[in-house]
């Protein structure tokens, strides 16, 4: 029902509305992923422009509408500057703020959603650097529900030999499952385990860039099985190298 509401989250993404509105949307703590109106933030004496910058960590305070919400008070909470003064983490943090995007549905709060967000934007700015993405993706997937299997085959079970990884079987396959499943591809058993390392350590796991850019590639395919739809800032990410 229409009324005010008091939350906190991380700006995903925006667009224009109008002349002078944007259309933000958000993840936030309590209330999961939400699209509200921030009206006149385009003109120059906005209250608030740019404290609703892309990855901006604010507190807010909204207006429940019938249809959209409208921001009506956004404080920064974290400003994030140092993700958006390097391109490269720039371009890594766009590729967590559209999985999250993609990976949730409007209104379905998830404070351990929310806190990896957080946490994986935290070590952009600390400058942790490429390996932020793959160890988000893999987290971020595995809290949505395609937790993937690395330590057992995922097609028949057995604790063999692991040496490809299948989306469609929903993770690491043996020789012969692999030879079934022809949309699995070959991963390296090293690989797999520095992909189960990512999922559980923090974003302090250090690995090589063709190791990153492999496990990526994968868990992108992974990702685009399940939700249909591409990932575009991770295809962007790969066309830049
Ligand atoms: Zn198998």
């Amino acid at each position: 029902m229409p009324g005010l509401y008091k939350d906190e989250g991380v700006v995903l993404r925006t667009i224009k509305l109008g002349e002078a509105d944007r259309i933000v949307t958000l993840y936030t703590r309590r209330n999961g992923k939400v699209r509200a109106v921030a009206k006149g933030v385009r003109k120059t004496k906005s209250r608030f422009g740019a404290r609703l910058e892309p990855f901006t960590h604010v507190s807010l305070l909204i207006y429940r509408g019938r249809s959209l919400d409208t921001i009506t008070q956004a404080d920064i909470l974290t400003s994030f500057d140092t993700v958006r003064a390097d391109y490269d983490s720039l371009m890594r943090a766009a590729v967590l703020a559209e999985a999250v995007d993609k990976v949730t549905e409007e209104r379905e709060g998830s404070v351990a959603v929310y806190g990896l967000l957080l946490s994986g934007l935290a070590a952009l700015g600390e400058g942790k650097g490429a390996s932020v993405v793959p160890a988000f993706l893999v987290k971020l997937l595995s809290l949505a529900g395609f937790h993937p299997s690395l330590r057992v085959c995922a097609g028949c079970g057995r604790a063999a030999a692991l040496q490809g990884f299948s989306a469609r079987l929903g993770g690491a396959v043996c020789e012969g499952c692999w030879r079934e499943d022809k949309g699995a591809v070959r991963l390296d058993p090293a690989r797999i385990a520095l992909l189960s390392g990512l999922l559980a350590d923090d974003f302090g796991v250090d690995a090589p860039p063709e190791a990153v850019g492999e496990l990526t590639g994968v868990l992108r395919r992974y990702a685009e099985y399940h939700l249909e739809r591409p990932l575009r800032s991770l295809h962007l990410l790969a066309a830049a190298g």
